[in-house]
C-alpha cells in the first residue's frame, strides 16, 4: 500500500461525524485545499474505530526440531551466565599492564608492542583513579588527526595520552565507550550493559570502601566471555541453525579493500563505520587478507607516520610471522561449529566466504554476542 492510501484510509471519519483530514498527511493536505477545511485538527488516533469483529488467528507453526534445538541452547547458555559473575571468565594466571596518563603515545605504543597487548586500562595518579582504557581506535584517531595537522607531525613524539582528548574533539569524535564493571556482577548483566554501549571490552573495577579508590582487576574481552561459554555450556552444540537462516552478520554494504587501497583510506573506512576490520579481496570479490585495526599498531611502532600511505599489501608482508591467520566459515555453518572453533583458537571474527572463497559477510563476535543474549527475547522472555 502507498503512504498516501494509508493517508486516505486513515482519515475515514466515525459514522455521522463529518469529514476532516489530517494535516500532516500529503493526501489529506489535498483533500483540505480542495474543499476549504482548513480549520479543525483531528489526530488520526481519534479517527480510529475499535475492530469489532476479530479475524481468525492463523493455527501456529509446529515447531520445528531445529528450532526448539536452538531455543533450548540459548536458554542454556542465557541461565549459565545469569548464575556466573564476570570474575569467573578470568583465568587462574593473568597479567594486567597499566598505563599511567602522564605516558607519551609513542611509550605507550612501544609498552603495546613489546607486551603484546592491544589495550590496556588508564590509570591517573594524580588522583589515584581508573582514567578509561587506551585502545587501537585511540591510535585510529591520532593518525587521522596528524594527516589533517601535518604541520604539528614535528611535535608527535610528545603527545601525552592526556592529550586524546583534545584529539577526539579536534576530529568531533565520541570519547570511547567508559563502561566498566565490578567483578562481581552478574555477567548477564554486565553484557547487556556492554551491548547498549557497543564497547568491544569490559574492564572489571572493583572499588575498596577501606581506602575508597578504585582498582582495576583486568579487561574481559569478547573473545574470552566466548570462549568461557564455549568451554562450560555443552547445549552450544545445539545451535545448528545454519547463519543464512538466522541471519547472522553483515552482509550488504560490506567495507573492503584491495592490496593498493593505502592504509590511510582503510584507517578512515574504520573510523568512520566503527568497525574493527576490512576484508582485501580482488577485483571479483575474491577474499585475499583481511586488514585488521591492530595492524596499525607495527606500523605506527617506527614512530614514522610517513608509513601509513604504505598499502594495505606492504602493511600485510610486514606482519608478524607468528599472526594467526584468518578465520572463515560458510553460510551454511550453525554457531554450533563456531563456538567449536573459539574452543580451540583465538578467533577475533570470521568472514563468511562461498565454496570458492568469494566474500559474501563478516562475522564479528558482537555479532554472536549479541544474537544470544537478543534472539527470540521478545516472544519469549526465556
Ligand atoms: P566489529 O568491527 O567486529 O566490532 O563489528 C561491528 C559491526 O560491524 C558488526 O555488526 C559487524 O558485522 C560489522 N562489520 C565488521 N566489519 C565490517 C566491514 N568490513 N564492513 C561492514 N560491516 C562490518
Amino acid at each position: 500500500m502507498t503512504e498516501n492510501a494509508e493517508a486516505t484510509r486513515m482519515s475515514t471519519p466515525p459514522e455521522g461525524q463529518p469529514s476532516t483530514n489530517h494535516p500532516a498527511s500529503p493526501a489529506a493536505t489535498a483533500h483540505t485545499t480542495h474543499h476549504g477545511h482548513e480549520g479543525t485538527f483531528v489526530r488520526p488516533s481519534d479517527l480510529l474505530r475499535p475492530r469489532t469483529v476479530s479475524r481468525p488467528k492463523a493455527p501456529p507453526k509446529p515447531e520445528r526440531p531445529i528450532d526448539r534445538d536452538e531455543r533450548t541452547g540459548l536458554k542454556a547458555i542465557r541461565d549459565f551466565l545469569r548464575v556466573r559473575n564476570c570474575y569467573e571468565v578470568l583465568p587462574l594466571s593473568f597479567r594486567l599492564i597499566e598505563l599511567d596518563v602522564g605516558l607519551t603515545v609513542k611509550e605507550s605504543l612501544n609498552i603495546m608492542v613489546q607486551c603484546n597487548i592491544v589495550s590496556a586500562p588508564l590509570w591517573d595518579s594524580t588522583t589515584s583513579t581508573y582514567a578509561g582504557l587506551l585502545t587501537v581506535n585511540d591510535y585510529l584517531n591520532v593518525v587521522r588527526y596528524y594527516n589533517l595537522h601535518a604541520d604539528k607531525l614535528k611535535d608527535v613524539d610528545k603527545l601525552l595520552l592526556t592529550d586524546l582528548k583534545e584529539v577526539e574533539k579536534f576530529l568531533n569524535v565520541k570519547p570511547p565507550e567508559t563502561v566498566s564493571a565490578s567483578p562481581e556482577t552478574v555477567l548477564y548483566d554486565a553484557l547487556r550493559k556492554q551491548l547498549l554501549s557497543r564497547a568491544r571490552r569490559i574492564p572489571l573495577v572493583s572499588y575498596d570502601s577501606d581506602t575508597q579508590r578504585t582498582m582495576v582487576v583486568s579487561v574481559i574481552t569478547q573473545y574470552r566471555i566466548l570462549k568461557f561459554i564455549a568451554m562450560n555450556v555443552k547445549e552450544t552444540e545445539m545451535l545448528r541453525k545454519p547463519l543464512e537462516m538466522i541471519k547472522l552478520g553483515t552482509y550488504g554494504n560490506i567495507v573492503r579493500c584491495s592490496m593498493d587501497t593505502t592504509v590511510l583510506d582503510v584507517i578512515d573506512e574504520m573510523v568512520v563505520k566503527n568497525i574493527s576490520s576490512v576484508p582485501v579481496v580482488t577485483t571479483e570479490g575474491v577474499l585475499l587478507n583481511v586488514f585488521e585495526a591492530v595492524d596499525v599498531i607495527e606500523i605506527l611502532k617506527t614512530g614514522d607516520y610517513g608509513n601509513l600511505t604504505w598499502t594495505v599489501g606492504k602493511a600485510l608482508a610486514a606482519r608478524s610471522p607468528t599472526h594467526p591467520g584468518i578465520y572463515c566459515c560458510s553460510l551454511e555453518d550453525g554457531l554450533d561449529t563456531i563456538f567449536d572453533t573459539i574452543r580451540k583458537s583465538r578467533v577475533h571474527r570470521l568472514m563468511i566466504v562461498d565454496e570458492n572463497n568469494y566474500l559474501k559477510g563478516v562475522l564479528s563476535l558482537g555479532d554472536i554476542l549479541h544474537y544470544i543474549l537478543v534472539e527470540g527475547q521478545e516472544d519469549a522472555q526465556s
